[in-house]
């Protein structure tokens, strides 16, 4: 009887403490997944609002891409200096 009484009280200690750890654990996760999820929404805004981006960026005449000037390409169009994202784009575009 007392075994019993035991074995009840042992499976429920157990019982508990797994729950204690698989909430950790899950909770764990479901952070690791919600900064995942944050840092795929900023990298995927391929048109992202000027502000929140600690910057000017600029848009490529050529792709409509916004990216920061340090990393322009330029080429003077009909006396405009104009910033492509890329040489491809700074090739592409028609005058
Ligand atoms: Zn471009």
């Amino acid at each position: 009887m007392l075994r019993t009484f035991l074995y009840l009280i042992g499976s429920i200690f157990v019982i508990a403490l797994m729950r204690g750890v698989i909430g950790i654990v899950t909770k764990g996760v479901a952070q690791l997944f919600e900064e995942e999820a944050a840092a795929d929404k900023t990298a995927s805004g391929k048109q992202p609002s000027k502000e929140g981006f600690g910057g000017e960026l600029v848009k490529c005449p050529s792709c409509g891409v916004f990216f920061p000037p340090a990393k322009a390409r330029q080429r003077s169009v009909q006396g405009q200096t104009l910033s492509f994202c890329s040489e491809d784009c700074k090739a592409k575009l028609a005058v």
